[in-house]
């Protein structure tokens, strides 16, 4: 699988258990999350109610579930976790809410993908710690109203738009993550190196913080992959010139590109001569699926301003061209 996928593999879950923060405090970066949810959380806590329901977008890898977790660890409750596509039968959903205890947390990874069943018993699940369930098939089918627990629905999703406008609006918290700094990065890589026993220079966890493309996930896994190489190549302590060279192995180039998005680039640069290109067209010509494109290669590509999205298309900036050595054009006239 991809080095540079934002996405968790096996290896990455195995790993989660010991680096995974559990305490608001340790969840480096995205400042003023953790300021409003605290202080939510604190809020819930001293009136011993349930947190209203959170939804939580951004890319993949930014720390939802992580999230999750907390929020469930810092106000002493269980969590649950499941998935939008888990979820194929209104049952399911109603076995997981009939089992909840009250102020417990539900985590649903996906929440853009429950089918519509699904949606329509959550919506008074959410509302009114209610659902409706029919008994039954045919004629002597009934539907009988079961009393939940009070609980907080954690959501999360990779694009807020994704989500349908009524379940939207019956979450009382919206947060959103952002890529995170190089500093706030650098933290993060040398808190797993102490946990996992890594040895990491102050430059080597920059280095690794540089190139991992503003995600938690990804830092830490090239964390892993950079000790591998200092520990066959080198004398075992990653510095800055081990990992610059292990990232170098490994095509993870100075900017934390890899081949899919040198490839994604160079095709809007040499096939669409800068763009707009329309995400349909670049999908096509990539052969990737037009979801991929957009929630794991565009998002930091965008954001480090070398796409930008026009309502014609995509466009690469001066700084995709001259990132391949090419002149940017000039400006068409008019
Ligand atoms: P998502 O659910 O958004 O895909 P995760 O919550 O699974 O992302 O985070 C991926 C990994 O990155 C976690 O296992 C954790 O070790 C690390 N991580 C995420 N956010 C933070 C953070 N704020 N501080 C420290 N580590 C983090």
């Amino acid at each position: 699988s991809r080095l540079l996928a934002a996405t968790e593999n096996n290896e990455d879950a195995a790993l989660d258990a010991s680096i995974r923060p559990q305490r608001l405090a340790e969840y480096l970066g995205q400042v003023p999350v953790r300021e409003q949810l605290g202080l939510y959380i604190e809020a819930a806590r001293k009136r011993g109610e349930a947190l209203d329901h959170v939804l939580i977008f951004g890319p993949p890898g930014l720390g939802k579930t992580t999230l999750s977790h907390i929020i469930a660890n810092e106000m002493g409750v269980n969590l649950r976790s499941t998935s939008g596509p888990v979820l194929e039968r209104a049952g399911d959903l109603a076995a997981l809410l009939t089992n909840l205890e009250p102020r417990d947390v539900l985590f649903v990874d996906e929440i853009h993908r429950l089918s519509p069943v699904v949606e329509e018993v959550l919506y008074p699940a959410l509302e009114d710690f209610q659902i409706d369930i029919m008994i039954g098939e045919g004629p002597a089918a009934r539907s009988i109203k079961l009393d939940l627990p009070p609980f907080t629905l954690v959501g999360a999703t990779t694009r807020a738009g994704l989500l349908t406008g009524p379940l939207r609006d019956r979450f009382g918290i919206v947060q959103r993550l952002e890529f995170y700094s190089v500093e706030e990065l650098t933290q993060i890589v040398r808190r797993a190196a102490r946990i996992l026993g890594i040895h990491c220079a102050a430059d080597g966890a920059i280095e690794i913080a540089r190139r991992a493309r503003g995600t938690p996930r990804i830092a830490n896994r090239l964390l892993r992959r950079v000790r591998d190489y200092a520990e066959v190549r080198a004398d075992g302590e990653i510095t800055r010139a081990v990992a610059d060279a292990a990232l170098l192995m490994l095509k993870v180039d100075a900017e934390g590109f890899d081949d899919s998005d040198r490839r994604l680039l160079r095709v809007i640069l040499d096939t669409f001569e800068g763009g707009p290109v329309g995400v349909e067209s670049l999908a096509a010509a990539l052969s990737e699926d037009r979801g991929t494109i957009e929630d794991v290669l565009e998002p930091y590509l965008l954001q480090q301003g070398f796409l930008m999205r026009t309502a014609r298309g995509r466009m690469a900036t001066a700084k995709a061209w001259r990132h391949f050595g090419l002149a940017p054009p000039r400006p068409a006239p008019g």
